[in-house]
């Protein structure tokens, strides 16, 4: 039970697995190392051996227990650099072997902009060491020169490696959280978003409110002036929504011209105050080839122990009502706030 619990962790957090998988091959590669140069004598390559041990095994623990990997990755991208550039100066050629395993190990830890330059001061360490004491590291400067142009060129094939499945993993998130037809974040990034609001609500008590926004009529678009002029509305609705509300705000689409707005840190007053704004800004602004395009409004806040479909549940309710209130209006409480924007209670 507890072991298939970690393994499903490990195949949920590709960055922890690394973390885990290059601990245990630090722990396993450099543990003997450790103790074969402490008990011949060498005292400073085996301390750094035996810090290196000890900090992975720390960083991994670390990582496991908050779940954070960043800052273990940064910590041990650091310690195996220095440790490795130590090594290096103290065993010469046979410690820069070294160095082509921490190369990949920096590109799998940190971003590649970081695992570069750890590599470069690496490799600019070793070449000032070896510049100043001339038989050190190198055991000639043609050594060096090979040295120099075989791990640059390890490092800029890994860096661009490592560029390109950052930027590809990126994309494929937006891709995967966002709606390709106007770009709000789609249903599955409300669910995640609603979840964690709702923790966050229990833990630090922090308010949130959402709105539920549906235009109106909006199939008479489409059946009047087709499916292209519908989709130009809905772009330019989301374009407008962005516009009219706050930074901290976060828009999904959750249906074909359904809405969601989650607002942060927001009060009853509040609420009905960016809803009646962002009603009055569609039906203002809001156009489609026959006219103005209104939208309703229907708004919750979310309850002390409330499940957060439960207030989806509380919004969608209202803006039923706002529907049957005769649409281009706002319901967040149980009476019909406004109508075709005119207070009525
Ligand atoms: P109501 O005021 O009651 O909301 O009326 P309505 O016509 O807006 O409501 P209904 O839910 O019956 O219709 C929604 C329409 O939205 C149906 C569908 O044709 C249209 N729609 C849904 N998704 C898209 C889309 O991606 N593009 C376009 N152009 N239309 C869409
Ligand atoms: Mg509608
Ligand atoms: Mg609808």
């Amino acid at each position: 039970m507890r072991i298939s619990r970690l393994l499903r962790r490990l195949r949920s957090d590709f960055q922890l697995s690394i973390i885990t998988l290059m601990g245990l091959f630090g722990v396993i590669g450099v543990t003997p190392y450790a103790v074969y140069r402490l008990t011949t004598g060498n005292y400073l390559v085996g301390s750094a051996d035996t810090v290196i041990v000890v900090s992975t095994v720390l960083a991994v623990l670390y990582a496991w227990r908050t779940g954070d990997t960043i800052k273990p990755g940064i910590y041990l991208a650091t310690i195996f650099s220095a440790g490795s550039t130590l090594i290096a100066i103290n065993l010469g050629v046979n410690g820069l072997f070294w160095i082509y395993p921490l190369i990949l190990f920096n590109f799998f830890m940190v971003s590649p902009g970081k695992a570069l330059l750890a590599t470069l001061l690496v490799l600019v360490s070793l070449v000032a060491y070896g510049q100043h004491n001339p038989g050190a590291v190198f055991e000639s400067d043609y050594q060096m020169v090979s040295f120099l142009v075989t791990s640059m060129m390890a490092s800029v094939l890994s860096f661009v490696f490592a560029y390109r499945t950052t930027s590809q993993r990126d994309q494929l998130q937006q891709l995967a959280i966002h709606d390709p037809l106007t770009g709000a974040r789609n249903r599955r990034a409300m669910n995640e978003e609603l979840k964690i609001a709702a923790s966050s609500h229990r833990r630090h008590g922090n308010s949130y409110a959402v709105l539920t926004m549906d235009l109106d009529h909006f199939k008479r678009v489409n059946d009047n002036y087709g499916h292209q002029a519908g989709d130009q509305v809905l772009v330019d609705f989301v374009e407008l929504i962005k516009n009219s509300s706050r930074k901290e705000d976060r828009l999904f689409r959750f249906g074909g011209e359904e809405f969601l707005l989650l607002l942060p840190n927001t009060d009853r007053v509040g609420l009905l105050a960016a809803a009646q704004q962002l009603q009055q800004q569609v039906a203002h602004n809001l156009r489609s080839p026959g006219g103005a395009v209104t939208m309703s409004v229907g708004g919750a806040i979310l309850r002390r122990d409330e499940h957060w479909e439960d207030m989806l549940e509380r919004a969608d309710q209202r803006l039923y009502r706002a529907k049957s209130a005769g649409r281009n209006c706002v319901v967040i409480a149980d009476e019909v706030d406004s109508t075709n924007g005119v207070p009525t209670a």
